[in-house]
């Protein structure tokens, strides 16, 4: 049944799938109200300004432009209007300590050549490998990134394909089927950890992302993914949105099987129809009151990151926009990141050097960075992060001076960090984890949270916390789905 006019609804949460999400419903006539809980938007994509620097917070790799595009296409406008997004190449510079250097971008020839350097029969193999991540892009991300999964018949549905790709596996079990070199395994399974996956537990369809990739490229907002949040505010606002910031919503009012008001700041708003873009244990545990709260909080939920932004006198051309630095130890490591008992002594980071795509986002003559460790959650290592931060921040900037920036600390002129405990205080994460609910096979689909929830008719969720999952491809996706069932294109 498709939406009456005159129909409103509250969106709880300004992260990007919260944002993507206020932009469809606006576009389709539904008056529409964001509450975020912070002074700014963009949720995991806030942006810090530091003496003169732009730091993003999060999200720095833009794959897929095309979803973005499309909100702005809903309502005839062009994304050019607000937003600028330039291409990155290489898409990553990938190091490692034996100083192996891998660039990847969309370059068949460069990455056979640089395969070939490494392992000669890996070339075939890595063709092997991409015609695979080809067709699970195609029918795992085409046909079903966008498409809710609310009934157990949307699963059996898929069951064929899911079992033609073997979707049991893990994209590390995929990788290493047909690549046997230890570097060129870890460069091409690698991706999971950038939607809070395991390579070696994640279902081998995130292998679509390494297609994704090739076939979309990467891109980067001009001022910083900063700048795309900005652009889909003003969008949003020029739609005739409402946006209250710094209105932390602390509870959905429900009656029967509807939501019927959020309460934030003091005050009863009542709506048509809510959606949550807040964790999604938060959600149901502290907005709804909800015991499927605790069923959501017993899941396996995906790792946290230790992030330092710093801003640095000088330029360093040598470095690339995106950089992965391999550390001594690869599946250990990860295994202790995802289930380990302490916080490893050793790290992989990814080191994001924007400053080499736009200097404007340092005073001039200056570079911007930020680098991240993934690092356990709450739940698996519950460590004092208040004490432990800045020696663990020291130890990285040490590994930095030493290995990839020269003169780091003579350089420095402005550090902050951003530690597990902050993603739970400052975003309501569940266990500080970074990106919600673990994305393996069996939370995945219409094993994850459902984009509308099964008892209150009218409530909704978007973002990393239901399907498809985290990523700005993946809540802006989330967003589609959920929308669908909201403008009511989809019973
Ligand atoms: C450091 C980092 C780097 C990343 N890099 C990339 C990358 O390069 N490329 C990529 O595609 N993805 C990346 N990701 C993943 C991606 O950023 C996230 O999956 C995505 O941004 C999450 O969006 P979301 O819609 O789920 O909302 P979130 O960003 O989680 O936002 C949720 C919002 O809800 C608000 N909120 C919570 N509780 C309440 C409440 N009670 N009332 C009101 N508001 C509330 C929060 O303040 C927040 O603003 C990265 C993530 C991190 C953390």
């Amino acid at each position: 049944m498709k939406h009456e006019p005159g129909k409103t609804a509250a969106v709880i949460g300004a992260g990007l799938g919260g944002l993507a999400l206020a932009i469809r419903l606006q576009s389709a006539g539904i008056a529409t109200t964001v509450f975020e809980k912070r002074d700014k938007p963009g949720g995991r994509a806030y942006v810090y300004h530091d003496q003169g620097f732009t730091f993003d917070a999060g999200p720095t790799v833009i794959t897929d432009p095309e979803c973005l595009k499309k909100l702005w296409r809903l309502s005839g406008r062009d994304i050019s209007e607000h937003v600028t997004l330039l291409p990155v190449e290489p898409f990553y510079r990938l190091c490692w300590e034996d100083g192996t250097v891998f660039d990847y971008a969309d370059d068949q020839p460069s990455i056979e050549r640089q395969i070939h350097a490494i392992n000669p029969p890996d070339v075939e193999g890595y063709r092997r490998f991409l015609a695979y991540s080809r067709d699970v892009y195609r029918e795992g991300y085409e046909k079903l990134g966008t498409v809710p999964f609310l009934h157990f018949s949307d699963m059996i549905r898929a069951a064929p394909q899911l079992a033609r790709l073997q979707a049991w596996r893990s994209v590390h079990s995929m990788v290493a089927r047909h690549i046997k070199d230890e570097h060129l395994r870890q460069a091409f399974s690698f991706h999971t950890l950038l939607v809070g996956g395991n390579p070696f537990t994640t279902s081998s369809i995130y292998a679509l992302i390494h297609a994704l990739e090739r076939q979309g490229g990467v891109w980067f907002a001009k001022g910083g993914t900063g700048a795309l949040v900005a652009g889909m505010v003003q969008l949003f606002q020029e739609l005739g949105g409402t946006i209250h910031l710094d209105s932390p919503v602390d509870r959905i009012e429900t009656e029967g099987n509807r939501a019927t008001a959020v309460h934030a700041r003091g005050q009863r708003h009542p709506f048509d129809m809510v959606a949550s873009n807040a964790d999604v244990v938060h959600t149901y545990r502290n907005l709804l009151g909800d015991p499927k709260g605790e069923k959501l909080a017993r899941k396996r939920h995906s790792m946290s990151l230790f992030v330092i932004y710093f801003g640095l006198r000088g330029l360093r051309p040598e470095l690339r926009h995106h950089m992965v630095l391999f550390g001594p130890r690869y599946r250990e490591l990860i295994g202790e990141i995802f289930g380990g008992r302490k916080l490893a002594d050793d790290f992989s980071l990814y080191l994001h050097a924007p400053s080499v795509t736009d200097p404007d986002l340092a005073p001039e003559g200056c570079s911007a960075y930020y680098v991240l460790a993934p690092v356990p959650h709450l739940g698996t290592v519950d460590m004092d992060w208040d004490k432990a931060a800045e020696a663990y921040r020291d130890r990285i900037l040490d590994y930095l001076e030493e290995r990839y920036i020269p003169n780091l600390r003579r350089d420095l002129v402005t550090v902050r960090h951003f530690t597990p405990q902050d993603f739970k205080t400052e975003l309501n994460a569940h266990l500080g984890s970074a990106f919600s609910i673990e994305p393996i096979l069996t939370q995945s689909a219409w094993f994850r949270p459902h984009n509308r929830d099964e008892r209150l008719e009218n409530m909704y969720i978007v973002g990393a916390g239901t399907h498809p999952g985290a990523g700005i491809p993946g809540v802006v996706g989330s967003a589609e789905a959920t929308a669908s069932l909201m403008i009511g294109e989809r019973a």
